[in-house]
């Protein structure tokens, strides 16, 4: 026997008096006005721990856009069941939510309420009761195709748009029994009873991520150009700022106060008074913005008119009035255009820039030429969109990460040893996180703590816990990065062009993904570095096995295995031309090489020699580097965890990786060291030499030690330059 689901008063609404927020545990500030079921606008606004990338529009349901007035009160009673599920008339509901969702999720599902029941007004329904599975379909169809004003199809919205849609009507038959001015049929399966999902055949997210990285070209002069401008004119930019702070717009607007010679004076000899204190000077007459000049223009102002460029307002400030000037200018035309001859017009803003050194490298030039103040506000922000992209590629966050950021989120650097400094930036995390977010901490490398530092200085109000950047669009701001990077501004300082291409925060992300597992052992790295700066669920990378976070391995492990391939490929060249590896197992591998170039002789020594295509080389080449590890210092190549020296150490002989944290490569026979390997060699030992020099006599154990090591690095070094030394004798 089944027991009917209780169906609600028809009368009254179980939700009818409550106040909303403190049903749904939304916090709000003391005073603030409470969002109450019966208003037919609900205000969220300030409700505390929302993320700050909700914009304010998303915050506020607004049920008069519903045409239908009973509707409205339908679409109340279904947000409350998605905002308070364990609400007694909610939970009762077989079908209904059983965990809150959040606002900007509910926020979203009202809207296309809202579109599907102002769809049935504009259609002739008049009740949900016609609600039949042909309206449903029809609306779907509605949905899923753009059409135009003729209704020809345009072309077809996503999948997520149809599931949307989809979800608006199942909500309504999930939730029928809770609604009290109007229900549903009760029979009503639309679609067969299939979920949102299958109704909007939504990819099964086991696809490859799709979210492409940035391509190099593009990726190098951006992050150059960032970097030039977070470091080089970032002093002059804080200055520039803290200048623009102090000079707010009413400052700009302020009369001068005049003294009493001037005073004295009627308004001509006192504009003419002021144009002689600027010969005296020497400074030029101040210069007016681009787009006031094209006003003057379009009222039409002579454009060889010397004064056209002259900011008038500004002298008449400065002489102590408000009033335009341009009526009078005849009568000071002259000694007008004398000054100007005299002392020239410029913007006011950095006269006299430092001259710093280009990006290029060829020579030095003035940081910027002067500006007015809107440019000088421009540039301000051009060095902030510039820290911005820096942080967001070499961190990876998300954009709701960044501008989670506070005021004071640089954690005091902590010093582990010479050079080794770990940087911390305290933030929180949103996506997935409750109300209010999660704290955490990124840590980054020292150029993204720098850039989070600049942009604490270039803050209107650097109050600690001020949000640091607040809400904001990277697409627009990007945008005007680049056009100034590839304009004249960006070419007088020697900035690379940055070619053309989409740009965008997961882009960025995405790519330092890709670019932590090319690194040896990178693809563990990747993950404890996405976890670590918490975008271990990014793209579904963790938390869907089998899911994008296997499609992220496999495409990995598949650019390792052409990287392998081609470095195991420019060594067997370098074989054939004689430069011979090092390092103990360096005999195997020459063997394996003279092996192949034997293959690739088939008539015998005595034959002339025949080049196979590159293609069969490479298969020839394809099994053994399948065995090639990547070490800092070393070729390793595991063909035999039996005689891996790390393994040994370890004791866990049986591994089928090798342990590239205790490679011991100058004794282990499956490793090898090549020309590329010289500098880190070359480092260490210069390194160990120095602190040699540096031990006291009684440091006999750590001077054995020591001596041992460096020892051990100048043979590999001889080694691989005996082996370079072959190459040149030969030659
Ligand atoms: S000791 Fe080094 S070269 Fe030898 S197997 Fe281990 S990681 Fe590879």
């Amino acid at each position: 026997m089944t027991t009917p689901f209780p169906i609600a008063d028809s009368s009254r609404s179980p939700f009818a008096g409550t106040d909303v927020c403190r049903q749904a545990g939304l916090p709000l500030p003391e005073g603030t006005r409470r969002p109450m079921f019966d208003d037919d606008r609900w205000d969220f606004a300030e409700v505390v721990g929302l993320p700050m990338a909700m914009g304010m529009s998303f915050r506020r349901f607004d049920f008069t856009t519903i045409t239908n007035s009973r509707w409205r009160v339908v679409a109340k009673e279904q947000a409350m069941a998605m905002l308070v599920p364990h609400h007694e008339a909610v939970r009762q509901l077989p079908r209904a939510y059983r965990t809150p969702l959040h606002l900007l999720s509910v926020f979203k599902r009202l809207s296309e309420l809202t579109r599907f029941f102002n769809w049935l007004t504009d259609h002739g329904v008049r009740s949900l009761e016609e609600l039949d599975g042909d309206l449903c379909e029809r609306y779907l169809h509605h949905r899923r195709y753009l059409l135009d004003d003729n209704d020809v199809v345009m072309g077809e919205r996503s999948p997520g748009t149809r599931r949307v849609a989809a979800q608006a009507v199942v909500d309504l038959v999930n939730h029928r029994n809770l609604f009290t001015v109007d229900r549903v049929p009760g029979d009503l399966r639309p679609w067969g009873g299939a979920t949102p999902s299958a109704v909007a055949e939504m990819p099964d997210g086991h696809g490859p991520n799709r979210t492409p990285p940035l391509a190099g070209t593009v990726l190098q002069p951006l992050l150059a150009a960032a970097s030039y401008l977070t470091t080089t004119l970032a002093p002059h930019a804080a200055d520039l700022a803290d200048r623009l702070r102090q000079t707010g717009t009413a400052e700009q607007m302020r009369l001068h106060p005049v003294d009493a010679d001037l005073a004295s004076l009627e308004p001509v000899q006192r504009i003419i008074a002021i144009l002689d204190q600027y010969v005296q000077s020497g400074q030029p007459l101040p210069q007016l913005p681009d787009h006031a000049v094209e006003r003057r223009l379009a009222r039409g102002w002579d454009p060889h008119d010397t004064l056209l460029t002259i900011n008038w307002n500004a002298i008449a400030r400065q002489a102590g009035y408000r009033q335009k000037l341009q009526p009078l200018l005849t009568r000071f035309r002259h000694p007008a255009e004398d000054a100007a001859a005299a002392v020239g017009i410029a913007n006011p803003w950095v006269r006299n820039a430092a001259q710093v050194s280009k990006a290029s490298g060829e020579g030095h030039v003035p940081w910027t030429l002067p500006l007015s103040h809107m440019e000088a506000n421009t540039l301000v922000g051009i060095v902030r969109t510039a820290a911005i992209t820096l942080v967001a590629a070499v961190s990876g966050m998300r954009a709701s990460e960044l501008m989670e950021l506070r005021v004071g989120a640089c954690r005091p650097p902590e010093q582990y040893g010479d050079g080794l400094v770990r940087y911390r930036l305290a933030g929180k995390v949103v996506k997935g996180q409750p109300l209010g977010g999660t704290d955490d901490e990124w840590v980054v490398i020292e150029p993204a703590y720098r850039a989070v530092q600049l942009l604490e200085q270039l803050h209107d109000n650097p109050q600690v816990g001020a949000p640091l950047l607040g809400r904001f669009t990277f697409k627009d701001r990007y945008k005007s990065f680049r056009n100034w990077v590839n304009g004249p501004a960006g070419h007088r300082i020697g900035l690379a062009p940055i070619p053309e291409g989409p740009v965008t925060l997961r882009a960025l992300r995405r790519t330092l993904a890709i670019e932590l597992a090319y690194r040896p052992g990178g693809v563990l790295a990747t993950k404890l570095h996405l976890k670590h700066i918490a975008v271990a669920t990014t793209e579904g990378y963790a938390s869907r096995p089998g899911g994008a976070q296997a499609g992220l391995l496999a495409e990995v492990n598949k650019h390792e295995a052409e990287r392998n391939l081609e470095l195991l490929w420019a060594e067997f060249r370098n074989y054939q031309q004689g430069v011979l590896p090092g390092g103990p197992g360096a005999r195997e591998l020459s063997e394996f090489f003279a092996h192949i170039d034997g293959k690739l002789a088939p008539d015998g020594a005595a034959s002339p020699k025949v080049q196979r295509n590159n293609r069969e080389v490479l298969n020839l080449l394809s099994k053994r580097a399948r065995t090639l590890h990547l070490a800092p210092a070393n070729y390793c190549w595991f063909t035999d965890p039996a005689r891996a020296l790390c393994l040994k150490l370890a004791g866990t002989p049986n591994s089928d990786q090798p342990l590239a944290g205790m490679c011991d490569s100058a004794r282990c026979p499956q490793a090898t060291h090549h020309p590329c390997h010289r500098p880190v060699w070359a480092d260490h030992a210069q390194q160990t030499a120095m602190f040699l020099g540096n031990l006291g006599p009684t440091r006999k154990t750590e001077r054995v030690r020591l001596q041992a090591d460096l020892d051990r690095a100048q043979r590999v070094l001889d080694a691989i330059d005996n082996a370079a030394a072959r190459t040149e004798n030969k030659e």
